[in-house]
């Protein structure tokens, strides 16, 4: 078993989606590259024994059906992304409901057991958006992971909190993405193109000072990230794209082997339902918000600690 530094476990998260339909846009059908990437990705995580959170978006399983109950085999946590990754921001609170209750349909339908846990598509819970929290609880999520804590060009909210907290709106608890603070300001390095485009040892550096502050990280990949030639195998077989998407979506992709590798051996991982102490239980039921689980996630630490999230306040 590698990633045995350190006390505390992280949580591990894959967002399982197809580049061209979750970056350029979610009109673009889903191509088959999705399922040779997150092969790939199951491989790297069974070579290093870690179990991870697959929050995977309902078109993807809606078109590869199989994809979903090889990867809950393998023993990780499937959790939704959403169905046609449409950013909350762009839809209405009922289109929003749809959307949620359809992927959380298709997850059930596929390996048995409702989600509890739900990521936003491209981090888009912002302050215009903090209607979805009641609705996620409505529909039997119990904890999100939408909020990237820094002042970013398309999403973000700078003040929300850093670290694991209730919401106050709903029964339901917020795994921000990980970030470090400097100058009085919050900076993003959770994963994803952070993770690619900043140098090696700051996503490491930030988890340790995350780590010695008593708290878990949160490191966030898509299986795309490994296809070291996708964008350019698309383009030959005849998609468009921007130079600008084209060099920022591509670039040092062939670094990442190598410093998922020296990650995972160096801390410790975990499903995100594990990292904040939540039941898993073969069945969730829809009405998750009505009903207090005695084993809830209250009892981790890091949900007790200090206030609820500020910004929540005023949805
Ligand atoms: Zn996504």
């Amino acid at each position: 078993m590698y990633g045995t530094n350190g006390t505390i476990a992280n949580a591990l998260t894959i967002d399982l989606e197809d580049w061209p339909q979750s970056v350029v846009s979610p009109r673009l059908p889903i191509t088959d590259c999705v399922i040779r990437n997150t092969d790939r990705m199951l491989a790297l995580l069974d070579e290093f024994g870690l179990r991870a959170t697959f929050f995977a978006l309902g078109k993807v399983c809606e078109k590869f059906p199989q994809l979903l109950s090889t990867i809950a085999s393998a023993g990780h946590e499937v959790a939704s992304h959403g169905y046609g990754h449409e950013l909350l921001y762009r839809i209405t609170p009922d289109r929003f409901r749809w959307d949620l209750k359809r992927s959380i349909d298709i997850i059930e339908s596929q390996i048995g057991r409702r989600p509890i846990g739900y990521r936003a598509p491209g981090f888009s819970v912002t302050q215009d958006t903090l209607w979805a929290g009641p609705i996620m609880a409505r529909l039997g999520v119990r904890y999100s992971s939408s909020i990237f804590p820094i002042a970013g060009r398309r999403y973000g909210i700078p003040e929300a909190r850093r670290f694991p907290h209730r919401w106050d709106t709903c029964n339901l608890i917020e795994f921000p993405m990980t970030t470090v603070r400097r100058l009085g300001r919050n900076l993003p390095v959770s994963g994803g193109g952070y993770f690619r485009l900043l140098p090696g040892p700051i996503l490491s550096a930030a988890i340790r000072e995350v780590n010695r502050q008593g708290q878990p990280a949160v490191v966030y990949l898509h299986p795309y990230e490994l296809a070291v030639n996708e964008l350019a195998m698309l383009k030959h077989r005849g998609w468009h794209f921007g130079w600008r998407t084209y060099l920022t979506q591509s670039l040092f992709r062939g670094r990442m082997l190598g410093r998922l590798s020296r990650l995972f051996q160096s801390f410790r991982f975990a499903p995100m339902a594990d990292v904040l102490g939540l039941s898993t239980p073969d069945l969730v039921r829809a009405s998750g918000c009505e009903e207090e689980d005695s084993a809830s996630p209250a009892r981790h630490p890091a949900a007790h600690s200090g206030r609820s999230l500020p910004v929540a306040a005023t949805a």
